[in-house]
């Protein structure tokens, strides 16, 4: 797999680093102690434009890139791998997604996700609903190659999410 590691922050600075144009980012944070220091956020999101360039989109031409960063410090990175029978096309934050789990990676501290658009993309509901599987609230940095960067966290970008532990309480009701 393609692992790096961020390196350890310090701090976390709230709204660190240049607010230049194209800088539009909203913080829907819960607090600073779900926020990287402005480093990791570049670091992180260096790794999501990195990885769009390995996208496979021959159909959209639309390429994604993710950098997941997990609480052991990896960083583990997903592109969208579109495929000729186009339902099978996989979005970028999945990709890494699953690639993280399927290593045994399941706690996460952030994730940055790169397109090309002046307004970088959101993630897609099915995206939003996967990381909800493995974090109550995660930060969201969504980036573009020029620099660019908006703010999000999944909470507020997935709100009432169908969680795990509803399946498992109802399962557990319906046995007694
Ligand atoms: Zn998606």
């Amino acid at each position: 797999m393609s692992a790096a590691t961020v390196p350890p922050g310090g701090g976390s600075p709230r709204e660190a680093g240049p607010g230049g144009a194209g800088d539009d980012r909203v913080s829907d944070m819960g607090g600073p102690e779900t926020e990287l220091d402005e480093a990791r956020i570049a670091a992180l999101s260096a790794a999501a434009v990195d990885a769009r360039q390995r996208a496979w989109a021959p159909y959209s031409r639309f390429q994604v890139g993710a950098a997941l960063l997990c609480d052991d410090g990896t960083v583990v990175t997903g592109c969208n791998v579109e495929n000729a029978s186009y339902g099978l096309t996989v979005c970028a934050e999945r990709t890494a997604l699953l690639k993280a789990v399927s290593d045994g990676r399941r706690r996460f501290v952030a994730i940055a996700i790169a397109t090309d658009m002046p307004e970088p993309a959101t993630p897609c509901g099915m995206c939003r609903q996967a990381m909800a599987e493995f974090a109550d609230d995660l930060p969201i940095y969504l980036v573009n190659p020029a620099g660019a960067r908006r703010t999000f966290s999944l909470a507020a970008l997935l709100p009432g999410a169908f969680k795990p532990e509803a399946l498992l309480q109802w399962q557990a009701e319906r046995a007694t």
